[in-house]
């Protein structure tokens, strides 16, 4: 398939360009100033308010298969990738079976494969069998299959002991640890930030602390074993501040945060709405501007979405019996793009932190708009405004708080292995 992208704004690290890209077999054979001339080209693309990004690797998903196929399958959450801008994702292990040995890893890659969509689906193995913290899988064995880190996300290691041992053996593969830092016994039964409306709803709280002292922890171990760890879903003020300092002091940590902590506060739960019931919680307005700035400065290195599809059945009940989770991938860009909007952080910046840095960390090549490199492309449209609705969203499940309401800016189309896909409503 030959493909013509005819003047538009090329995102690099380097800067933005104007440029005009020829692509042939899925390789980028020209990137020219001028306008290429080509024939026989079966897809055009030329307009000139689109902008072109290195494809987007979202880091933190939950795929649900094998196990929970009614929530989300590897197909469906690749074609919400698709819809999102993501030509590639890592997924967490807490499928059923969990992802804890080489077969189930094997099997998630050959039915990413299968389904000939083109979304690479990296699998994240768990930490430790079954999820359970006792005991570690086989790290080299799980490499071999194609894991890129190592996650318990959900049930992180209570016991220090056995995590200092897990980081100790995963500097041998030169892999991340990815942390899902929470001081359980702190936040056991808890539903939503502790606070004003946890009381007035008459809901366990979640203590800001039980992240903290989670963080801290995670990272004196890091200190203690030199290891490579990777902090998921920050929430709160405090955790950006202590990254920040960890990252001075020389401790091999980055981090990521999801839309949802940067623009959602813990009032989104009022009138007990199960769709912004997530783990961490939404917390307040202090805690998204701080956010916002270790965004600026660094501190958070990426963008992750935390993709958590649940069956409508499992969010529409009691609050308390509902599941934690929201979806997200359809909605990262949007989202996203809210911080250039606001001058958080300008396009390069948003590309470092959906696409290049999130390849680093997983040791994965990020993608290079090139002469000869691979056509790995997200497509963005900054200004187009639509409606979040159940019949757009390409994902198996809906609970988003996000839902019904208007978005601005989505990817329209994303390039990779010579396929254009075209995003439509
Ligand atoms: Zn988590």
């Amino acid at each position: 398939m030959k493909i013509k992208i005819d003047n538009l704004t090329i995102v690099t690290s380097s800067g933005l360009f104007r440029r005009s890209l020829l692509i042939e077999k899925g390789i980028i054979k020209r990137v020219s100033e001028k306008p290429i001339q080509a024939k026989n080209v079966d897809f055009t693309i030329e307009n000139e308010d689109l902008l072109v990004f290195p494809g987007f690797l979202d880091m933190h998903v939950h795929l649900r298969e094998p196990g929970f196929e009614y929530k989300e399958d590897i197909e469906s959450g690749q074609k919400s990738a698709l819809k999102g801008g993501f030509t590639a994702v890592a997924c967490m292990a807490n499928t059923n079976p969990v992802n804890d040995n080489a077969t189930v890893t094997h099997y998630i890659k050959c039915r990413s494969k299968e389904t000939d969509l083109p979304v690479d689906v990296y699998p994240i193995s768990a930490i430790t069998i079954g999820l359970k913290g006792e005991q570690i899988v086989e790290m080299g064995d799980l490499k071999d299959a194609g894991a890129v880190a190592f996650s318990d996300d959900g049930n992180p290691v209570e016991n220090a002991e056995i995590l200092r041992k897990a980081m100790e053996y995963s500097k041998c593969f030169d892999m991340p640890i990815i942390c899902h830092s929470e001081e359980k016994k702190l936040s056991k039964d808890g539903q939503i930030n502790e606070g004003e409306i946890s009381l007035k709803l008459g809901l366990k709280g979640i203590p800001r602390e039980s992240e903290i002292i989670g963080i801290f922890r995670d990272l004196m171990l890091a200190k203690l074993t030199n290891a490579r760890i990777h902090i998921a879903h920050v929430s709160t003020k405090e955790s950006v501040n202590i990254i920040r300092w960890a990252k001075k002091a020389g401790i091999n940590v980055t981090c990521e945060t999801c839309p949802h902590y940067f623009l959602l506060t813990e009032e989104e739960v009022l009138g007990y709405n199960t769709f912004a019931k997530v783990n961490p919680p939404l917390r307040n307005k202090d805690d998204i501007l701080a956010i916002r700035e270790g965004l600026k400065d660094g501190t958070i290195d990426v963008i992750a979405s935390d993709h958590a599809p649940h069956h409508i059945d499992e969010k529409e009940r009691e609050f308390e019996s509902a599941s934690f989770g929201m979806i997200g991938l359809e909605t990262m860009v949007p989202l996203s793009l809210e911080l250039v909007r606001l001058g958080v952080i300008d396009f390069q910046t948003l590309a470092e932190k959906l696409s290049r840095k999130p390849h680093q960390i997983l040791r994965l090549r990020p993608p290079v708009i090139k002469e000869g490199e691979e056509a790995n492309l997200t497509i963005i449209d900054p200004h187009c405004e639509w409606i979040l609705e159940k019949s757009n969203i390409a994902s198996k499940s809906y609970n988003t708080p996000f839902l019904g309401k208007k978005m601005k800016g989505r990817a329209v189309y994303t390039i990779k292995g010579g396929q254009v896909f075209e995003v439509k409503d």
